[in-house]
């Protein structure tokens, strides 16, 4: 017999084995033997997706629709199977930013929102209170009916079970203790809850054994197998009718809608997100949740079909479907089955609710309850002091508050829907959430207004098309509303929006309020400018996988603004850094530095500049050093600079050493031209030379044949050619000694005699020297000599090889007879200056610097051109240049020329020795 006091105590052993198992679970983990850290046991644990709904709930939709329970298992099979990269990346970021819930997650993602995330949790906690109160409805009943054993009491829809209410408020309660002993039972709130998983994924075997079990009781042992069942099914037409898909009208879009919808609610319902991301321990299991979790989705929906069938066959007379589970078996007297089945139904519905309000109470808590406390404290004095105690009591409150809520659900609109109807209510909200999360994840476009539009849009939507309309079903407000509109406007009907009808309650509501949702989410984040922080999030959620987990780690930082900026000023120097942060705020939109939040972004923006001082990975630890919440040893911090910036002398250093090689080598390299071009003058001088050398050899040449050939020639003829071969060879001569002189002046090999010589002497020499030439041509010379001159450093006979050069020239230059030569020498502030000046023939502008070029003889002189060599002027400029003077030209044609030259009043004391390089013209 099973009596009530067996079943209470049977229910009760097995929440004591679930605790042992937490307790074991626990200590292996502190002990740093994970007993969660195998794949299967993640996968198991996604299981708690099937609830007291899966348990009791998919056979009653199934014997009313059939096949159409199956979109709420192929829904999640789709996900786990082909969204596993969605479920990882979400993971990804989950642990790079320590997320701890789902709000959290989206309120992250919205620039740490605060305002999203109380928004998200209050959509979660509302839309979750139909599903709690389904549990609550389905454990209570299966009580109600187990105590009624062996009487299978017809449960009718409409007339609800005696005491069923007084029952589902125990059972709310004793709930609330498992899940606050279960789930807040440490003090390090927001860690993992190990001992949690691992009853939840103990849970979600015993689950699918009892359903398994029951399943091949009905088929085999009630029945002669499925088989039987089908074909039995097949002879009643309103069976039949069950077994194909989408015969109803608009019934596509009903399985479509509850794909979809059942696709979010993998994600999305608080506790599959925390048993799939915050709980997660390994990324790697999601692979292998890819395909066990689809495999247990099938495994327990094997025999939803021949135990409706099997069910609706036994019992014509309209027992509830929703517990076939038991009452097949009860009505067979099978104890130890009906009790499987029973305790089956109680691992379903707790670890629902147990994960269920132990995420939505560190949402409440950190999302509603705490921003509050934080305010509040402020306005009142410092926060300080331990939070850890205020934290569990706010949660484990939040976790009663939430469950008497579930119950008041219940009492409300519990009785008016099958189970799986207010189910689906709760995945409709939640699928409210879809667009935030899911776009926010993939778009970096997305604002926090956009979000917070999407989802109030969502959600306003959802209130009114689906939670009014359950309220007004059960009688309890809003019928006339729900009827035929507000105010009597049909359009607005809450089932039947702009006229949309002939759709089933949830695909109506899913049609509007995802199209609501969408719309505003990407129009005001089209419309809004998002900050600084929210941009730095989007990135670092949307891009979770391009950067390093590094980077990430800084995130929660509670390092300012002003002190990366010093940091980066101890490398950078105060006003580059200062320069850098200006120039990133503005950039920004902010106006000075002190604007500036040390959100990741500018975490990442000073390592980068960093990084061009010191290398990337030292500007890593460092950054991560100031920026992580680490209790900080600043002078260690400082010690690290400091070494830091006798690295940065050092290499300065080896900086300047390179520069100065560098610098030696451009001159090497210049010298290497110089001579490069050297050699090329030289080769010319050589050409030119040889060149010159030849003619007068010709003509000596040419003349010796003639005299040689022809003995008998002329005396008077032999007597010029003879006259012609001797001056062409002084010519020759001279132009020999002329070259031989230049080469040796330009390669320094000359030798100087340097000594205290008086100009005036030196000129009066050269003038007296060429003073028969001037009476051979008739050219008057006069030369103005000052009574007395300092004496000055030269070598006397270079100097008078110059005058002699000039005087000359002058004379060859001027016309016979009218000729006219003044030579001058005056004192100037640095030294002496003579300049000889003729009357005759000049020189013409574009010829006055080509004549101190060697070789160079300019055209329409007076005289016959073989007169000189052109390499006079050459010599006397490199003469007077090496004596550290200046020799230059003023002149015009036809008037006459003036040659002057300087002389320093103390010759230079390196004239002779520095070897210089050619100079050219
Ligand atoms: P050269 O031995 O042929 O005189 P120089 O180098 O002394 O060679 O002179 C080069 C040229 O400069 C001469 O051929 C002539 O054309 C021009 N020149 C030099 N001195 C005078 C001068 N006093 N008046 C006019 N032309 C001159």
């Amino acid at each position: 017999m099973l009596r009530g006091w067996l079943v209470v105590l049977v229910s009760f052993g097995y929440i004591g084995l679930l605790f042992a198992i937490a307790w074991y679970a626990d200590r292996r983990a502190s002990q740093g033997r994970s007993l969660v850290s195998h794949p299967v046991v993640y996968s198991l644990s996604l299981a708690v997706y099937a609830t007291a709904w899966t348990f009791y709930g998919s056979v009653g939709r199934a014997a009313h629709d059939g096949v159409g329970f199956l979109p709420i298992y192929i829904g999640p099979t789709l996900m786990v199977l082909l969204g596993w990269f969605v479920l990882r990346k979400m993971i990804r970021v989950t642990k790079a930013a320590r997320i701890t819930s789902l709000a959290d997650f989206v309120a992250s993602r919205y620039g740490k929102s605060a305002l999203v995330g109380g928004l998200v949790t209050v959509i979660a906690v509302i839309g979750i209170l139909p599903y709690i109160s389904l549990q609550l409805k389905a454990v209570a009943s299966s009580f109600q009916i187990l105590l009624q054993y062996p009487e299978v009491i017809v449960p009718q829809k409409a007339a609800p079970l005696p005491f069923l209410d007084v029952t589902a408020l125990y059972v709310a309660m004793f709930m609330a203790l498992f899940a606050i002993a279960f789930g807040t039972r440490h003090l390090d709130v927001g860690e993992r809850h190990e001992g949690l998983v691992a009853a939840i994924a103990f849970e979600s075997i015993v689950k699918l054994v009892a359903f398994v079990a029951v399943g091949i009781y009905v088929s085999y042992v009630l029945y002669a197998g499925p088989g039987e069942i089908f074909r039995r099914a097949a002879a009643q037409p309103d069976l039949a009718r069950l077994m194909a898909p989408f015969a109803a009208p608009g019934s596509i879009a009903n399985w479509a809608w509850m794909t979809v919808l059942s696709m979010f609610a993998i994600l999305f319902l608080p506790r599959q997100f925390q048993v799939a991301v915050i709980e997660n321990v390994d990324e790697r299991h999601v692979k292998t949740a890819a395909w066990a979790f689809p495999l247990y989705m099938l495994a327990i929906n094997l025999f939803v079909l021949p135990i409706a069938f099997g069910g609706v066959l036994a019992f014509p007379h309209g027992v509830d479907p929703d517990s076939f589970v038991l009452t097949l078996p009860m009505a067979h007297r099978s104890e130890a089955i009906t009790l499987l089945v029973f305790v089956g139904g109680i691992s379903a519905a707790t670890g629902m609710v147990i994960v269920e309000t132990v995420a939505l109470s560190t949402m409440v808590c950190n999302h509603l309850v705490m921003p509050l406390v934080l305010r509040w404290r402020r306005a009142g004095r410092e926060i300080s002091g331990d939070f850890t105690r205020l934290l569990l009591a706010v949660r484990r409150g939040a976790i009663v508050a939430i469950l008497l809520l579930g119950y008041f659900y219940f009492v409300v609109a519990g009785e008016a829907y099958a189970l799986v109807s207010i189910g689906l209510i709760s995945f409709a909200a939640v699928a409210q959430l879809a667009p935030a999360f899911l776009l926010g994840l993939y778009w970096k476009g997305g604002t926090r207004n956009g979000a917070l539009a999407g989802l109030a849009v969502g959600f306003a939507t959802w209130l009114y098309t689906l939670l009014l309309p359950a309220f007004a079903k059960s009688g309890w407000s809003g019928m006339q509303l729900v009827a035929s509109g507000p105010f009597g406007i049909e359009l607005l009907k809450p089932t039947a929006l702009f006229g949309l009808e002939g759709l089933d309650p949830i695909t109506h509501a899913m049609i509007w309020s995802m199209i609501g949702n969408v719309g505003a989410y990407v129009f005001v984040s089209l419309a809004s400018r998002p900050g600084t922080t929210e941009l730095a999030q989007a990135k670092l959620f949307v891009d979770a996988f391009r950067q390093g987990g590094e980077r990430a780690a800084a995130w929660r930082s509670t390092t300012s603004a002003a002190a990366l900026q010093a940091l980066l000023g101890r490398f950078l120097g105060e006003s580059r850094a200062g320069e850098l942060f200006l120039a990133y705020a503005s950039s920004h939109g902010m106006r000075s530095p002190g604007d500036l939040e040390a959100d990741a972004d500018l975490l990442h923006f000073a390592e980068l500049q960093l990084a061009g001082t010191i290398g990337a990975a030292s500007a890593h630890a460092m950054v991560s050093t100031v920026a992580q919440e680490e209790p900080l040893d600043i002078d260690q911090v400082m010690t690290i600079i400091d070494e830091a910036s006798h690295v940065i002398a050092h290499s300065r250093k080896l900086e300047d050493k390179q520069r100065e090689l560098e610098a030696a080598t451009a001159s090497l390299q210049a010298a290497n031209e110089q001579l490069k071009e050297l050699d090329r003058l030289k080769d010319d001088f050589i050409s030119t030379v040889t060149h010159e050398l030849r003619t007068p050899l010709t003509s000596i040449r040419a003349f010796s044949e003639i005299l040689h050939d022809n003995p008998d020639l002329d005396p008077a003829d032999r007597q010029r050619f003879l006259g012609l071969v001797i001056k062409e060879s002084e010519r020759l001569t001279r132009l020999i000694n002329q070259v031989l002189d230049l080469a040796k002046l330009e390669s320094g090999m000359a030798e100087w005699h340097t000594a205290e010589v008086d100009l005036r002497e030196i000129v009066g020499d050269a003038v007296s020297a060429t003073s028969q030439i001037f009476k051979g041509r008739g050219v008057a010379i006069d030369a103005r000599l000052p009574a007395h001159l300092p004496r000055i450093l030269a070598d006397r006979d270079r100097v008078m090889q110059v005058m002699l050069n000039l005087l000359s020239n002058a004379v060859k230059f001027c016309r016979e007879g009218a000729g006219r030569v003044e030579v001058r020498l005056a004192e100037e502030a640095h030294g002496l200056r003579v300049e000889v000046e003729d009357n005759g023939v000049g020189i013409r502008p574009e010829h006055q610097a080509l004549i101190f070029e060697k070789f160079r003889q300019v055209g329409d002189t007076l005289t016959d051109k073989p007169a000189g060599t052109g390499l006079g002027l050459a010599i006397c400029r490199e003469i007077v240049s090496r004596l550290g003077g200046r020799l230059w030209v003023r002149s015009r044609p036809g008037e006459g020329s003036v040659f002057a030259f300087t002389l320093p009043r103390v010759a230079s004391a390196e004239a002779g020795h520095a070897p210089r390089l050619m100079e050219r013209a």
